[in-house]
């Protein structure tokens, strides 16, 4: 069931049955968009991109990513199960494209990142099918070979990790091109899983302040973060004011 936080519409399902969703629409094929939705695409989305806007309505699944969003249909009225990030669903269908047999590429990050983080994935899911890995700092002019070469190496997933929203953006821009796939934009993922970057402890993760962990971790992150009280405050204004 699809729920509209600030007009925008996000899938109201678990974990696991977002992973089920990605194996049915895998199944049924076609060029296919995963958004993993946080506070700050949501509110850069409403307040003022509106392509940004119409791109997650175009998405075939769009997941509550971060307990802001949690957070926020709480206050809607409209409770989402649990919160569901892209690292975690990327780790998740990693392990399950190990297991069903589908081919994934890893596109995004600096020189090496990719590589390191598909050594490491198939470490750990020997059966694994890593059929490319290519980092995220290209040239606009470069983006139809890298097209072309993903369609050739025909992937049934496509995680791409340029930050967001350029990741989401590129995707809308670039999936009728590659063909079957569904892509995932997946931020700093691969920093993390290649072991380049620490993810917040655990402790952390639980009580729900993984958003510190990372600004110690990268204090550079302080100013993209101010967002996040003005996102707090558009949620309260339209949900307990009434007024946007
Ligand atoms: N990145 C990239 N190409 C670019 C800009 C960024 O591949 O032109 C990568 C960067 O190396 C990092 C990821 O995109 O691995 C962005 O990570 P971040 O944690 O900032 O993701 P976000 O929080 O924006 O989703």
């Amino acid at each position: 069931m699809k729920v509209k936080l600030l007009n925008a519409p996000i899938d109201c399902l678990s974990m696991d049955q977002c992973i089920d969703r990605v194996a049915e629409i895998i199944r049924a094929g076609g060029a296919r968009r995963v958004i993993t939705l946080n506070p700050e695409i949501l509110y850069r989305a409403v307040q003022f991109d509106h392509s940004l806007l119409e791109l997650i309505k175009r998405a075939d699944l769009v997941t509550a990513d971060g307990e802001g969003i949690v957070w926020a249909g709480q206050m809607a009225g409209t409770p989402f199960s649990e919160r569901v990030t892209g690292i975690d669903l990327m780790l998740r269908l990693v392990e399950r494209a190990a297991d069903e047999g589908w081919k994934i590429y890893l596109l995004g990050a600096a020189p090496g990142v990719a590589e390191e983080a598909a050594e490491k994935l198939t470490r750990r899911f020997p059966k694994l099918q890593v059929v490319g890995t290519r980092h995220g700092y290209f040239r606009p002019d470069e983006e139809v070979n890298i097209v072309q070469s993903i369609r050739q190496k025909a992937p049934q997933l496509l995680f791409v990790a340029l930050g967001a929203p350029a990741q989401e953006k590129w995707i809308d821009r670039n999936i009728e091109g590659i063909g079957h796939v569904v892509a995932i934009g997946v931020g700093g993922s691969f920093d993390v899983i290649s072991g380049r970057v620490d993810r917040a402890p655990l402790w952390m993760r639980k009580f729900k302040i993984e958003w510190l962990g990372r600004l110690i971790s990268e204090p550079s992150r302080w100013r993209r973060m101010l967002v996040l009280p003005k996102f707090a405050w558009l949620v309260i204004r339209t949900y307990r004011f009434g007024r946007k």
